[in-house]
């Protein structure tokens, strides 16, 4: 077994050793960008492994299971395979394997069916229609308003009234049906073994509270949790560790209130702040030198976010001295912010830095559009990370529909969307007829049973067989989902080609999620990795660019979180983009903007260049329309942080007609002759 013998005190720094090696009891590492946390935590759980807990009985929390597997393969290096038995992964899939497990001895079937967020709104919407709030003349709120208040609601605590005062004081007099719906809503999912994202929490939660002898065997299943990002976890996740470790109080939490993201899904760093209460006696360690980045790129960083209203300030330092200032810089338009990077890159790329090594960040995964024609077109193989809406493409739960119902025939949203696919069914026909399911106790049979309109009665009948010939196929031999979906295909893409525009590609998302089905042992489990992992990269889809040793990353901020790069590039710098127009209206979201420029900024190693164009070529206008500004994070006191770079307006030579010669054809002339005068 390779392994090498960790000099832990030559490795790490004396606060960085202190918190590795830290002696059973609750721990908190609170410490800015770049100082090491997530290495300390990695030594930590090299630590352990070196003084006998047995790797199977640490757990492992972070917010990616990718994050998870990387921290997983560094601690590898440093004590070997053992740490191929540390449970690493996120909230949400070590729930989903508890609950799997346990689920039953708290009365949850088995074999539920996880519903990912649109899944959840469609089912909130069934639920409102079922209890006649759905007609709009009433005002009532969407289905997508109505999950994000549940969500809310169950990932804070925080009461339905208090909610809806704070963010739709509009639908204060709502309350009551608010909570109909969300009654309705629970009990549809329980009848019909679904499982939302937030039930995945809420019930471990609840199973670790109320039923003492299952939770001794969840929580006896580990000795020792650490948690990454600890900034970013809900008060749920607080309960459910706080049940983990009632025994043994074995708990890491790592964490960056400057860095906390995810405030907008529930997180709190209050789970931060109130963490030496929660855990009596409770060491806390703090870091303050980056080992990441430049001192000049440090010194804009530090200056960003010394005007957040941050709880733990702390002065970030680096021994990195040298480097160069980051570069702010003005482009005249979009195309202009591009070929700077792309020119960029490649210089960067001469003088010897790899493209896996660079990285471009931006707000949202529409914003780099024009980027990724570009590099195409310049044949610089990138990787694209975070904003990928795959799952949620409407054909891409077509066909997992007719999947889900194959597992799960209670699955009434995929029923629904089933219905919908045929011709002459609307959304009224479509719920009557889970109705009559749901009173027929949910079969294919039942489904069989129902009577359609007459012009989708050759699309039921052509329904009804494929899925009784697969179910009655048998056996979990390999490439069976693959297989199956090849079926379903069979019947769909003809769907497909009449109800979709732009065909081709939608096609060949589908080849896509073929090719992802063929990694898995059976249909149960590539659905639920879906859901729980969606695909999160391009190269999560297979498409070309992992094949490729270095690769540059296109990634939205919030996928970037935890990762570091030489060279960084932030774009679309501009108010209204960086910060988002939508979070705006209230100074909390403002500051959570401001923390993610805060997370993209603190990305670089040694190279930084935040961008931003003046103009805006706008397509429904089709024009050039002026941006406001830069963005206002990027004040004047944080500008003298940065060296200025103006790219000058292109003027493109005018073609000067030559006037001496001849024209070769005169078309007036031509023209006036198609129309017969003279
Ligand atoms: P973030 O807040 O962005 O997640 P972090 O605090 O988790 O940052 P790490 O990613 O663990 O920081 O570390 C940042 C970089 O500094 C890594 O490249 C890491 O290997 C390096 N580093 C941290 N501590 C040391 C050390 N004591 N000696 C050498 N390198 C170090
Ligand atoms: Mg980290």
């Amino acid at each position: 077994e390779p392994r090498r013998s960790v000099d832990f005190a030559a490795e790490l720094n004396a606060a960085q050793f202190k918190a590795a090696t830290h002696p059973d009891g609750p721990l908190l590492i609170v410490a800015g960008a770049g100082t090491g946390k997530t290495r300390t935590l990695v030594y930590r759980v090299a630590h352990l492994i070196d003084r006998g807990v047995p790797p199977s009985r640490i757990l492992l929390l972070t917010f990616t299971r990718r994050s998870a597997q990387e921290m997983l393969a560094r601690a590898e290096k440093l004590v070997g395979h053992a740490s191929r038995s540390v449970h690493g992964g996120t909230f949400h899939g070590t729930a989903h394997r508890l609950l799997r497990r346990f689920g039953p001895e708290g009365g949850l079937p088995g074999d539920f069916t996880i519903l990912d967020q649109s899944d959840a709104e469609d089912l909130m919407g069934l639920s409102r229609t079922a209890l006649g709030l759905g007609d709009k003349t009433k005002r009532f709120p969407k289905k997508e308003t109505l999950h994000h208040v549940y969500s809310r609601h169950v990932n804070t605590d925080i009461p339905v009234g208090a909610i809806l005062r704070d963010e739709y004081p509009r639908f204060v007099q709502l309350e009551e049906e608010f909570a109909k719906v969300f009654a309705d809503y629970t009990q549809r999912k329980q009848q019909r073994d679904l499982v939302d994202y937030d039930d995945l929490l809420l019930y471990w939660a609840l199973l670790l509270e109320n039923a003492p002898a299952v939770a001794d065997k969840i929580a006896g299943l580990y000795d020792h949790i650490l948690v990454d990002e600890y900034q970013d976890t809900n008060v749920l996740q607080a309960r459910i560790l706080k049940g983990m470790c009632r025994v043994h109080r074995n708990l890491t939490v790592v964490g960056d209130d400057a860095q906390s993201i995810y405030a907008f899904r529930g997180a709190t760093i209050r789970n931060i702040l109130d963490f030496p209460r929660e855990y009596h006696g409770a060491s806390t360690v703090t870091l303050e030198e980056n080992y990441r980045s430049t001192q000049p790129i440090l010194d804009a960083t530090n200056l960003l976010i010394s005007r957040a209203e941050e709880r733990f300030s702390k002065e970030l330092y680096s021994r990195r001295t040298g480097g160069e200032k980051p570069w702010l810089v003005t482009a005249q338009d979009e195309q202009q912010q591009t070929r700077f990077v792309v020119d960029r890159i490649l210089e960067l790329h001469e003088q010897g830095i790899p493209l896996r090594e660079m990285a471009v960040l931006f707000r949202a995964g529409y914003m780099s559009a024009d980027l990724e024609i570009e590099l195409t077109a310049r044949n610089i193989p990138f990787d694209k990370w975070g904003g990928l809406k795959f799952l949620e493409a409407a054909h891409v739960k077509d066909v997992l529909a007719f999947l889900r119902v194959l597992e799960n025939p209670r699955d009434e949203v995929s029923w629904y969307r089933l219905l919908l696919l045929m011709p002459g069914i609307g959304e009224v026909t479509a719920r009557n007829a889970v109705q009559s399911m749901a009173d027929l106790a949910w079969s294919h049979e039942s489904f069989g049973r129902f009577t359609p309109p007459p012009r989708a009665r050759e699309a039921h009948a052509a329904l009804v067989r494929l899925l009784a010939d697969l179910r009655a196929g048998t056996g979990d031999e390999d490439g069976r989902v693959t297989r199956e979906i090849v079926r379903v295909r069979a019947l769909y893409d003809d769907i497909l080609r009449e109800r979709y525009d732009r065909v081709e590609p939608r096609l060949s998302d589908l080849d896509q999620l073929q090719t992802i089905a063929g990694g898995y042992p059976d249909r149960a489990t590539f659905l639920s990795a879906l859901a729980l992992e969606p695909p999160s990269a391009t190269s999560d889809l297979g498409f070309g660019s992992d094949t490729e040793d270095d690769t540059l990353v296109l990634s939205t901020a919030h996928s970037a979180k935890g990762r570091e790069w030489d060279a960084v590039f932030v774009i679309w710098a501009v108010d209204g983009w960086f910060p988002m127009a939508r979070a705006l209206g209230s100074e909390d979201e403002i500051e959570e903007e401001r923390r993610l420029m805060y997370v993209a900024m603190t990305r670089a190693r040694n190279h930084l260049a935040v961008s931003y164009p003046l103009n805006v070529y706008d397509t429904r206008r089709g024009a050039d329309y002026s941006l406001d500004q830069v963005s206002r994070f990027l004040d004047r006191g944080v500008r003298k942080a940065f060296q200025r770079v103006t790219l000058q307006a292109v003027v493109e030579p005018a073609a000067v007609p030559d006037a001496s010669a001849p024209p070769e054809v005169d078309l007036r002339a031509l023209l006036r002759g198609r129309f017969g005068s003279s």
